[in-house]
């Protein structure tokens, strides 16, 4: 287990997780060695309020999923925060439980960067933003004059300290894994291979 209270700068990558795929965990080795992170950690949502229930498997199989994922890394870790403490998971509280578990640390809080134009509709942003760092991943291909322009817009308006990257784009979703298993295709290589074999296990996504 990692001595998280020992890391100076945190990542959080927070995630529903329905699964977890090859993309997030790219996504944080990338943002570590950007923003020079001492760790991640992993962070599967309770309930996501905002993403359609169907398909969603309850936050205690998202999270088995996310443990096996990162199992062999010592500068990863899973939290069960959001999903033990129910109801709708606000990222505000989580960000606020980890600054009084971890207050010598900075927390940095890792996104693709679409994020940047719907956070304010997530609760409480001046909240999120008092809390983080926001280390958005902009993929290839995407508008950069756009985004460096709402960029500047919530730091005006938040004090928010938003750090922009560049990141590959990969085109891996959950959505896209969930629909291969309904039609009984192969997952190998978009998922860790625990996580592909716990899935196949336990049926996972079939015909749904
Ligand atoms: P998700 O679908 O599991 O994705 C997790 C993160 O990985 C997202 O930032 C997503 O960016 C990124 N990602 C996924 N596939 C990727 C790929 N191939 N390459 C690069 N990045 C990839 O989780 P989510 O439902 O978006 O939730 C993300 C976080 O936002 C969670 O912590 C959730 O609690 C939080 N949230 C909070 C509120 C609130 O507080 N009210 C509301 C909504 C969300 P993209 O989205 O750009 O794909």
């Amino acid at each position: 287990m990692p001595d998280i209270a020992t890391w100076k700068k945190i990542g959080i990558m927070g995630g529903t997780f329905n699964p977890i795929h090859t993309g997030h965990l790219l996504l944080a080795q990338w943002a570590m060695e950007e923003a020079g992170l001492d760790g991640v950690i992993f962070m599967p949502t309770g309930n996501s309020y905002m993403k359609d229930k169907e398909e969603m498997l309850p936050g205690s199989e998202r999270l088995a999923m996310t443990q096996l994922a990162i199992q062999d890394r010592e500068c990863f870790s899973c939290s069960d925060l959001e999903v033990k403490r129910g109801g709708n998971t606000y990222t505000y509280e989580t960000l606020e439980a980890l600054r009084s578990m971890y207050p010598q640390s900075r927390l940095y809080f890792i996104a693709g960067a679409d994020c940047l134009f719907n956070i304010e509709k997530w609760y409480c942003p001046q909240k999120i933003f008092e809390n983080c760092v926001l280390l958005a991943a902009s993929r290839s291909g995407a508008p950069m004059e756009a985004l460096e322009k709402k960029r500047c817009e919530l730091t005006e308006a938040y004090g928010a300290e938003i750090l922009l990257m560049a990141f590959p784009n990969m085109e891996i979703s959950s959505t896209d894994i969930r629909r291969r298993r309904r039609l009984g295709r192969s997952i190998r290589y978009l998922v860790p291979d625990r996580v592909r074999e716990y899935i196949v296990r336990n049926h996972f996504y079939e015909g749904l």
